[in-house]
């Protein structure tokens, strides 16, 4: 590799460094991004043009078909699709270093050259690796988009025939080591790591399919990085490290915002069975009260708060209402109030779902609270609206030890003045429990989808 390449990667690794910087605040974001993408044109033109290419035909073709792909799907996903088409992304990402891990090995046992045992293992990881994250991200995709089922599946003894076919794998890797270059063997880890894969995903739910497509994530930076040292490529080493690192931290940052261990949401099968909660809150307390209010009564309260805090959940997403809850802020604002947004880190369905929503409806970054910065305002808060949330204010994970979202983190809406709850329901959100804060005193239930209940505050308030 000449010195000149061997700087354009260091250039790109630069670039993908700045860009992880940029991402980790909504207002340097787009900068972030555009920064790691010009890193990846740089590494993409060094290795074209200095690398030893005999023919530009097939690249050149393949580029174009999958910008046309990429772009229609970048343009055409809805925000709430967002999980599985970057779980589509990462296993193609991983199947691709599978497949340049396994064209290198091809390649040596064809012209029967010695396989070095460091290329030898660093292919063998990375088709391990990749093709796990290739058969892993499709089950993954297949379950949020519906085309399989969602929920966990399980069956006897599933742990152990897992750990079996994991164990296979590794022997089949020191037969490949203890004599390189057998091609039947090399096939065989192939397959049994494409079923691993799937046999990994299947007994998880559907609704934890977010951590694990952060999980494949990072695995298919490994699987890069792996395949950068088999091919001895730089800017794959490093750009795979940097992935697989991000991927790690986001999925630690997910599980400790959900207040469960990575074990539990990989082997703990959440979701295997439907859970039973009756519209009216379930449980034995089912002779508790809410009270309701109208959209007139709502927006009197909205209009003479000093200050109110938005918490926008996965329903806010469901329902497209960003844009109208932007206007209506406005509105807030122009009568005197302050208006901020309390984002709690497992709002929605996604890491940051909440924070792109906003983002596109033009709220000021400097308006989005974390979790730690908002939570000591509620006390002195007039009015919360809670907007489609559910177990991110759920104030059971405080105090109820026997709830499955004990010890989780919540946004403290409920230590507000006032709080008004806008769902279609009193049903439970993501993690299926009965919320005791329909039923508080301070708090008032507003039914219906967000984006009618957000118009009919619209339209009141400007009466007020
Ligand atoms: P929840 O899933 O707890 O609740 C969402 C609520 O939105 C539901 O109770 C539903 O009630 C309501 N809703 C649905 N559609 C509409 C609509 N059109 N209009 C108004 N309301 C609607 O969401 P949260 O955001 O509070 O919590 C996220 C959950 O997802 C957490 O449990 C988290 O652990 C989990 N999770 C999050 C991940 C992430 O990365 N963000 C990843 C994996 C899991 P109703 O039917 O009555 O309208």
């Amino acid at each position: 590799m000449s010195p000149l390449v061997k700087l354009l990667y260091l250039l790109a690794a630069v670039l993908f460094i700045l860009g992880l910087r940029g991402l980790s605040s909504p207002a340097t974001a787009r900068g972030g991004n555009r920064l790691a993408a010009i890193g990846m044109l740089i590494a993409i033109v060094a290795t074209l043009v200095f690398g030893e290419i005999l023919s530009f035909t097939g690249i050149v073709a393949a580029m174009i078909i999958g910008s046309i792909i990429g772009g229609i799907f970048a343009k055409t996903v809805k925000m709430t699709g967002m999980p599985q088409m970057v779980a589509l992304l990462n296993g193609f990402g991983g199947g691709a270093s599978a497949l340049v891990a396994s064209a290198e090995f091809l390649r040596y046992s064809a012209g029967n050259e010695a396989l070095p045992l460091s290329t030898n293992i660093s292919i063998q990881l990375g088709v391990l690796i990749g093709a796990v994250t290739f058969s892993g991200s499709l089950i993954a995709f297949g379950k949020l988009q519906e085309l399989v089922t969602g929920r966990a599946v399980t069956y006897p003894l599933q742990k152990t025939f897992n750990a079996f076919m994991f164990l296979g794998t590794v022997a089949l890797m020191v037969l490949l080591v203890v004599s390189p270059g057998q091609v039947t063997v090399f096939y065989a880890l192939v397959a049994v790591a494409l079923v691993l894969g799937v046999l990994s995903v299947v007994p998880i739910g559907g609704a934890d399919m977010p951590v694990v497509i952060s999980l494949l994530n990072s695995y298919s930076g490994l699987a890069a990085a792996m395949t950068g040292f088999a091919i001895n490529n730089h800017a794959l080493i490093i750009s795979g490290a940097l992935v697989g690192a991000a991927g790690l931290i986001l999925t630690n940052i997910m599980c400790k915002a959900m207040n469960r261990s990575l074990a539990n949401v990989l082997f703990g099968a959440f979701g295997a069975s439907p859970q039973v909660i009756t519209a009216g809150g379930g449980g034995a307390d089912g002779d508790r009260t809410v009270r309701q209010v109208t959209a007139e009564d709502a927006a009197t309260m909205l209009a003479y708060a000093r200050s109110v805090i938005v918490v926008p959940g996965y329903g806010l997403a469901v329902a497209q209402a960003q844009h109208d809850v932007r206007k209506l802020a406005d509105l807030i604002e122009e009568r005197g109030g302050t208006v901020k947004y309390g984002i709690h880190p497992v709002a929605g369905r996604m890491p940051g779902h909440m924070n792109v929503l906003l983002a596109e409806a033009n709220v000021p970054y400097d308006q989005l609270k974390d979790m730690e910065e908002i939570n000591p305002e509620f006390e002195r808060c007039d009015v919360v609206l809670v907007i489609g949330a559910n177990d991110v204010v759920n104030p059971d994970a405080r105090t109820n030890q026997s709830s499955p979202l004990y010890g989780m983190p919540i946004l403290d809406v409920d230590k507000a003045h006032h709080v008004i709850v806008m769902k279609r329901s009193l049903n439970p959100g993501f993690a299926g429990v009965d919320n005791p804060l329909f039923y508080m005193e301070n708090t008032s239930m507003f039914f219906g989808s967000a984006k009618d209940s957000v118009v009919k505050l619209i339209a009141a308030i400007r009466e007020v």
